[in-house]
């Protein structure tokens, strides 16, 4: 049995690198085409275990970006400066910023050199669904359409999922998603290569808001700023993001000599709203799997789903493996796997955006993470980046970890 990727994102590609590693050649078809460039709206700044992932998908981690030195938590006029936290997993690692075009292209490219056949400019239309079971999926490159076999299937065709709707997953509306926008733009203040958090965004004066703003370089030349907000906030639809991302600019443009007009940056910026925190449901079927942003797995006090979307196009690729050797039932393995993963640390997440988004809880959150011994503490906890030695992030997780599996979800 041959499995059908839709999606050649981090999770569709570190499945396919993950079936070819282990002998199961597969299909992955993305609708991107082959002449446009691959630049999905994205921070492209990755945690210490994604960059530990890439390495174990046999990625030259090294010559794809820039390591990161240090990371500046800013609050009301406060700012505290931290290493970048790293966890027992990834070693020593620290992050790494890249353009997401590099990323896409070295992923695909490893797939393709392990001899996945990968098809750029293909989008999958609609499931061929008998019995519960996907038997085909109807694709089309622009010009012709075409049905390609898929006895089993991963579908991993980011946030909107379309294909993912097509085959019945859906979003759990009372649960948080968040917003993000983002615009890349020249800059001159080259003497550092950290990224700074702003952790004190507000719709109005003491209106705080469950989010924060971002600024870091990719590259000499450029520097990528950006705004997230949760969904948790009060009237959420209405937050502007285009209005909190031109303040957070002209607050932030002569430190790092940016010269571009603010408000003409901001218009011009481009984002999306990430379902997040395992709010996708079903991500397993009786023949296909979901994984990374269509099954709603980035990070929900952060955002960042580039690790997720690695980490679960690993597994789901371990299990299709298992499945295309055995049967399609060996699929079941799937979601306990994913919750052993994540399931804890999403569920504390989730209950701690529904705090922060009110301005009371953003406040004092952003008031503890610009303290010493706040700061590390929170990087750790919001990343789930713990050591097995021990720590205040680590003794917070484990006593959340037991009042979440008690407490209601809302
Ligand atoms: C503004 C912004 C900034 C962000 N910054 C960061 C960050 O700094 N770090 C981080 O870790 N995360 C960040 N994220 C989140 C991150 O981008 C996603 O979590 C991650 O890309 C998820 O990977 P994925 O493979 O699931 O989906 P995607 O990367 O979205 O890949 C999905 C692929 O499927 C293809 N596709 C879609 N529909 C079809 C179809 N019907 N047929 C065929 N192909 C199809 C698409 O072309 C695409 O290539 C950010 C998100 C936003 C919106």
């Amino acid at each position: 049995m041959r499995p059908l990727i839709i999606g050649g994102g981090p999770a569709g590609t570190a499945a396919a690198i993950t079936l070819a590693e282990r002998g199961v050649p597969a299909r992955l078809i993305d609708r991107r085409g082959v002449a446009a460039p691959i630049d999905k709206a994205c921070g492209g700044l990755l945690t210490p275990r994604a960059v530990h992932l890439l390495g174990s998908l046999g990625l030259e981690v090294a010559s794809l970006g820039r390591p990161i030195d240090f990371v500046d938590l800013v609050a009301r006029g406060r700012r505290q400066r931290i290493k970048w936290p790293t966890s027992t997993d990834a070693g020593e690692t620290t992050g790494i910023v890249v353009s997401r075009g590099r990323l896409d292209s070295a992923l695909l490219d490893r797939a393709s050199e392990l001899g996945v056949e990968v098809e750029l400019g293909r989008e999958a239309i609609e499931p061929i669904v008998e019995r519960g079971f996907v038997r085909g999926v109807r694709t089309s490159n622009g010009e012709q359409e075409s049905t390609e076999p898929a006895e089993l299937l991963l579908v991993a065709d980011g946030a909107n999922s379309t294909f993912g709707r097509e085959l019945g997953t859906s979003r759990r509306q009372d649960w948080p998603s968040v917003s993000a926008l983002r615009v890349t733009l020249p800059y001159t203040a080259l003497d550092r290569f950290g990224v700074e958090f702003h952790l004190d965004l507000e719709r109005g004066p003491g209106d705080g808001l469950p989010g924060f703003g971002w600024v870091f370089p990719v590259d000499d030349h450029t520097v990528n700023i950006g705004v997230q907000v949760a969904s948790t906030a009060r009237d959420a639809t209405a937050v502007n993001l285009h209005l909190l991302l031109e303040r957070l600019l002209e607050r932030v443009a002569g430190s790092w000599g940016i010269t571009v007009d603010p408000a003409e940056a901001a218009e011009r910026a481009e984002g999306a709203r990430t379902p997040v925190g395992d709010s996708i449901v079903p991500v397993a079927g009786p023949n296909f799997l979901v994984a990374g942003d269509a099954a709603g797995h980035a990070n929900p006090l952060t955002g960042t789903g580039i690790e997720a979307a690695l980490r679960l196009g690993i597994e789901a690729g371990e299990v299709l493996a298992a499945a295309s050797r055995t049967a399609p039932d060996a699929l079941q393995a799937y979601v306990p796997r994913v919750r052993a993963i994540h399931a804890d640390h999403h569920k504390t997440g989730r209950q701690i955006v529904r705090l922060t988004g009110r301005p009371l809880g953003a406040r004092l959150l952003a008031a503890l993470a610009t303290t010493p011994w706040g700061a590390p503490t929170v990087m750790r906890f919001a990343l789930a980046e713990f050591r097995s030695s021990g720590g205040v992030a680590e003794t917070l997780h484990s006593a959340a970890r037991l009042l979440g599996r008690v407490a209601p979800e809302a």
